[in-house]
C-alpha cells in the first residue's frame, strides 16, 4: 500500500497552543490505546496483510464542519465495507427507494459479513454484509453500465469532500483471490438480485471496497451522514436525506457485523468497520467519528477503533437512545395586551376599548430550536386560555425549526383558522430557513400574517380589536387641542390664544418633521395622521396618532434626543418653544398644570415600561 510519508504529520508531536476539552479527550484517547495491541491485521486479502499494524489514527467532524485529528489522521487505507452505506444510499437515490427495497432487505443477519446465506425470498438480509452490497454495486451497475465504478468512486469523494483514488494492488489482490465473494455473485444471479455479468459486477465491489481514504475522510463522510447528507465542510448536499436516514438505519442494526446487536446496545452509536482497519461512528445531528489501525478482533472489527467508540460515547454519555428534551424551554413570556401594548399611543376612546378587549390578542415569544415536543407544549398552552382573536409568535429569538415541529406548529395555525383566530409571525423574513421549514406546510392557510417588528404585529392587532368595535380607524380625523392630553385642564380661551401663536403644517408621508441632530425649536400638537419617534440607531420608541403632542420633551430637555417621521399624510400645529415658554409665564396656572400634564404623560410611559420589561423577565 502506498503510504505517504509526510502524513504521520503534526498531530503527534506539534499538540501545542489552546486546545478544545475535545481535542484532549480524543489524544488521551489515543495515549491510552495505542499500546493496545490485541488482534491480528486481515490477510485474507493478501495485500491487506503488509499494512503496518502499530498505525493509529483517529479524527473527528463536528456537523458545524470542524475536524479534529490525532495520530495517523492523514495515512491512507483502503475503505473495504466502509464503503458499504455510501454505496447503498447512492443507490437508493439513483434507482429510487422502490427498487432497491424490492431487491435487498434490512433486516440484520446475525451472520459474518462474508456469509453465503440469503433470507427467504433468496435476497441479501441487508446492505450492510457483503452479499447485500454486491446487490447494491449490481444495481449501480445496471444504471451506469462500465461507469459504475466511476460514479461511486465520485459520490463517495463528494462525502469526504475531496476527490479519493484507489489502491491498485490491494484491488488487484483481493480481485485475484476473492472466490468467495464471486459464489455470493453467482447465487444473487441465480436469484435475480443481479441481473448483469457477474465478473463486471464484482469488479465494481473489489474496486469501490479499495478507495482510499484517511480517518480524516472517515470522519467528514460520517459527519456527512449525521448532518442529514449534508457534507459539513463543503456544504454540499451530498444524498438526499431519505437516502441518509435509511442507510443509518441499517447501519443502526447491521453495521458492525455479527456484533451489531451488541454493539447498539453498548455504544449506541451507528457505525460501519472495514477490513482495512477503519471505523466510521456517526451520530445524528451530532458528530461524525474516523479511526484507523489494523488489528481486527475474532468479528473483522479494529480493536483500537472499537474502544475509542466505547470511550467516546461513555465519556460524554451519547448513546444514542440516551437523550431528553426539556419541551417547556421555549417559552420566554406569554401575555396579552393589557402587559404590553404597542408603542402606538392611542386616544383615550381607543385606550377603553383594547383595554376591555385585551384578552383579544395574545402574545407569545419563542425561542431557541423548536422540536416537535416544544410546539405540542405551545399549543397545549394555547388550548388551556379561552381563545383570543389574535395570536402573536415572535420568532425573533428562534434559531431554528425542526421539520417535525414545523409540520405541527402548521397544523397548529390551520387549527386557529378554523376558529376564526389570525395567527401572526413576527421575527421572520419569508426567506429565512426558519419560514421555510413552516412555509411547505402553510399553503392556503388564511389567517396567517407576518410583520417584521413585533410591535408592528401588536399595533396591527390592536387596529382590528379597534376597528371591530368601533367601527372606524380614524387616522384622518381632525382632533382639536381640547383633546391632548398635554393641554388637558386649559380653558377654551386658553386653548385659543395657544392655537395663534402655532402655524398649522402638513407633511407627506415619509418626511421627517424633528431631526435629533437639530436644537429643538418647536413643539407640535398632531392634529390629524400618524407619526412615529425613531432613535437614531433606527429603533421605533412610539407611535402617535392624532390628540398627541410630540417634540415636547423640549420642555424638559434642551437637546432632541430622537427624530419624529411621518407615517401618513399629517397635520399637525407647531407652536415655536420660545413663543410657548412666553405663554406659560404670562399664565403661572396654565404653565404649572400643562408641567403636571407632563408628569402625568411620562408616569403613564414608564408603567408601561415597567410591565413590559416584567412580562419579559417574569418567566
Ligand atoms: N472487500 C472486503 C470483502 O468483501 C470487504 C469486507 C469488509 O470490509 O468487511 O471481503
Amino acid at each position: 500500500m502506498n503510504i505517504l510519508p509526510s502524513a504521520t504529520v503534526h498531530h503527534a508531536n506539534h499538540w501545542t497552543g489552546s486546545k478544545t476539552p475535545l481535542l484532549r479527550f480524543l489524544e488521551r484517547c489515543y495515549q491510552d490505546f495505542v499500546t493496545e495491541n490485541a488482534g491480528n491485521v486481515a490477510d485474507y486479502i493478501p495485500e491487506l496483510g503488509k499494512a503496518d499494524p502499530a498505525r493509529f489514527g483517529i479524527s473527528l467532524a463536528t456537523i458545524d464542519g470542524h475536524v479534529y485529528e490525532v495520530g495517523d489522521s492523514r495515512i491512507p487505507f483502503t475503505i473495504q465495507s466502509m464503503s458499504k452505506p455510501f454505496v447503498f444510499a447512492l443507490a437508493l437515490d439513483t434507482l429510487g427507494a422502490e427498487r432497491v427495497e424490492r431487491a435487498i432487505g434490512v433486516e440484520p443477519s446475525g451472520d459474518p459479513f462474508n456469509s453465503i446465506r440469503l433470507n427467504a425470498e433468496n435476497h441479501p438480509f441487508n446492505p450492510m454484509v457483503n452479499a447485500g452490497a454486491i446487490a447494491c454495486s449490481g444495481l449501480i451497475h445496471e444504471s451506469k453500465g462500465a461507469g459504475a465504478f466511476d460514479y461511486i468512486r465520485q459520490a463517495l469523494g463528494r462525502f469526504a469532500g475531496r476527490e479519493l483514488s484507489m489502491d491498485e494492488a490491494v484491488y488487484a489482490s483481493e480481485s485475484a483471490t476473492g472466490d468467495r465473494n464471486r459464489a455470493i455473485g453467482y447465487l444473487l444471479r441465480n436469484s435475480g438480485v443481479v441481473t448483469d455479468d457477474v465478473n463486471a459486477v464484482l469488479d465494481v465491489y473489489f474496486r469501490q471496497c479499495s478507495v482510499l481514504v484517511t480517518a480524516r475522510d472517515i470522519a467528514v463522510m460520517a459527519a456527512t451522514l449525521a448532518n442529514r447528507g449534508i457534507n459539513p465542510v463543503t456544504g454540499e448536499q451530498v444524498m438526499t436525506p431519505y437516502a441518509i436516514s435509511r442507510t443509518l438505519s441499517v447501519m443502526t442494526s447491521s453495521g458492525m457485523y455479527d456484533y451489531a446487536g451488541e454493539w447498539i446496545y453498548r455504544v449506541g452509536i451507528p457505525a460501519k468497520s472495514g477490513v482495512g482497519g477503519g471505523i466510521l461512528a456517526s451520530l445524528p445531528a451530532r458528530l461524525g467519528l474516523g479511526s484507523y489501525s489494523p488489528k481486527l478482533d475474532k468479528h473483522g472489527n479494529s480493536v483500537r477503533g472499537i474502544k475509542v467508540c466505547e470511550a467516546l460515547s461513555s465519556h460524554y454519555d451519547l448513546h444514542m437512545m440516551n437523550r431528553n428534551d426539556n419541551a417547556r424551554n421555549s417559552i420566554i413570556a406569554d401575555y396579552d395586551l393589557g402587559q404590553s401594548p404597542s408603542r402606538r399611543s392611542r386616544r383615550p376612546h381607543e385606550q377603553r376599548l383594547l383595554a376591555a378587549h385585551h384578552h383579544d390578542v395574545r402574545i407569545i415569544e419563542l425561542m431557541g430550536t423548536l422540536t416537535f415536543a416544544n410546539i405540542d407544549y405551545v399549543s397545549r398552552q394555547i388550548a388551556a386560555k379561552p381563545r383570543p382573536s389574535f395570536i402573536i409568535f415572535d420568532l425573533r429569538r428562534v434559531a431554528v425549526i425542526t421539520r417535525p415541529a414545523g409540520r405541527l406548529l402548521a397544523e397548529g395555525f390551520r387549527e386557529l383558522a378554523a376558529f376564526n383566530v389570525t395567527a401572526i409571525l413576527s421575527g421572520i423574513e419569508r426567506s429565512s430557513p426558519t419560514w421555510q421549514a413552516i412555509a411547505e406546510w402553510t399553503e392556503g392557510i388564511s389567517n396567517l400574517r407576518n410583520f417584521r417588528l413585533l410591535d408592528d404585529c401588536i399595533e396591527w392587532a390592536e387596529d382590528q380589536i379597534v376597528y371591530r368595535y368601533s367601527g372606524a380607524i380614524d387616522s384622518h380625523a381632525m382632533t382639536e387641542l381640547s383633546e391632548q392630553p398635554l393641554l388637558a385642564g386649559l380653558s377654551a380661551q386658553e386653548l385659543t390664544d395657544l392655537a395663534s401663536l402655532g402655524t398649522i403644517r402638513n407633511y407627506e408621508a415619509g418626511t421627517t418633521i424633528i431631526a435629533a441632530s437639530e436644537p429643538p425649536l418647536s413643539l407640535f400638537f398632531l392634529k390629524s395622521g400618524i407619526v412615529h419617534v425613531r432613535l437614531p440607531n433606527g429603533v421605533r420608541i412610539a407611535t402617535l396618532t392624532a390628540g398627541m403632542a410630540f417634540g415636547e420633551m423640549a420642555l424638559l430637555e434642551a437637546h432632541r434626543s430622537a427624530d419624529v417621521l411621518a407615517d401618513k399624510s399629517v397635520t399637525a400645529l407647531e407652536v415655536p418653544l420660545a413663543d410657548f415658554q412666553r405663554f406659560r409665564e404670562q399664565r403661572p396656572r396654565v404653565g404649572e398644570r400643562i408641567m403636571h400634564n407632563l408628569a402625568q404623560l411620562l408616569a403613564d410611559r414608564l408603567i408601561v415600561a415597567n410591565t413590559k420589561v416584567s412580562v419579559l423577565t417574569a418567566s
